[in-house]
């Protein structure tokens, strides 16, 4: 069996998880990236990660459904026959952003599945196949990493059940932490501010004033999906090995509270 790692990005074909999947593939990584509708996207991301020297696979699913979450860890270990590291990175944002008081059950459900129940139980699935590949020492140093938001703390009433999701996530990371520590699997966090991807294209107008206008940040610019994958790669690299549940923000400064 090679020993090169295995990382497995979920959402890997668009945006951030694109960005991620690149920049692992530059450490000669081999990456499973998944999308859920869009497949053209998901080929070219495959063929940016194998012109970045590492080994690409695209799988499509659904990650609210159980199912294809089953099939997707099958799918990885029947390719591959190891994971070293999960990327907990598909999400959404609300079809509609609308008021708190008008939100719906549909998309609160649809939310909740994708952005949080779906990364729980797919984290639960793959830390214990981890847990077992441990114990096999077919994988040294296996990590597990969601990719949050300022949301998850910063209240955007708008977009209530995006923020509850990733409010959720950041608990997810902490218990996960804990459960898993006993078999070195490490858990991160990283914890994006405003980054320029087609998920926050919809609202460009709306950050370009509060980037630019408002200096909602003390670093006056949006993100890039390269901010993202960088701390990523810190984090694959294992240099923050005495360190678990912790959250990294990429975020421009968001987070420093100002008088
Ligand atoms: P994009 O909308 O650009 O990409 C989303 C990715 O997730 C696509 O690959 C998409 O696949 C996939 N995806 C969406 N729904 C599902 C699903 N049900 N099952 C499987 N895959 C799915 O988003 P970003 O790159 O901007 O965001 C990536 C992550 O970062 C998200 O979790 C988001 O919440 C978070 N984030 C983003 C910020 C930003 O400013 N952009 C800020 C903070 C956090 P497909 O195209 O096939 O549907």
């Amino acid at each position: 069996m090679s020993t090169t790692e295995v990382a497995l990005v979920t959402g890997g074909s668009r945006g951030i998880g694109r960005g991620i999947a690149v920049a692992l593939a530059g450490l000669g990584w081999r990456v499973a990236l998944t999308y859920n509708r869009d497949a053209t996207a998901a080929a070219e991301a495959k063929g940016l990660v194998e012109a970045a020297s590492g080994e690409g696979l695209v799988i499509q699913a659904d990650v609210a459904q159980a199912a294809d979450r089953a099939r997707l860890i099958d799918a990885v270990l029947a390719h591959w026959g190891r994971l070293d590291m999960l990327v907990n990175n598909a999400g959404m944002a609300p079809r509609k952003r609308g008021d708190l008081l008008e939100m719906t059950e549909e998309s609160y459900d649809e939310v909740m599945a994708t952005n949080l129940k779906g990364p729980f139980f797919l984290t639960q699935g793959v830390a214990k196949m981890m847990i077992e590949q441990v114990q096999k020492g077919v994988i040294q140093r296996p990590k597990i990493v969601n990719i949050s938001s300022v949301s998850a703390y910063a209240s955007g009433t708008n977009r209530g059940e995006y923020c509850i999701s990733k409010a959720g996530m950041s608990m997810m990371t902490a218990l996960y932490a804990d459960r898993l520590a006993e078999y070195g699997i490490l858990v991160y966090e990283i914890r994006p501010g405003v980054i320029e991807t087609d998920m926050t294209a919809a609202v460009k107008a709306k950050y370009d004033r509060l980037i630019f206008q408002e200096k909602m940040t003390p670093i006056v610019r949006w993100g890039k999906t390269e901010d993202v994958s960088r701390a990523m790669l810190a984090i694959a690299q294992d240099l923050f090995p005495f360190s678990t549940g912790q959250v990294f923000d990429v975020d421009g400064g968001f987070h420093v509270r100002r008088l």
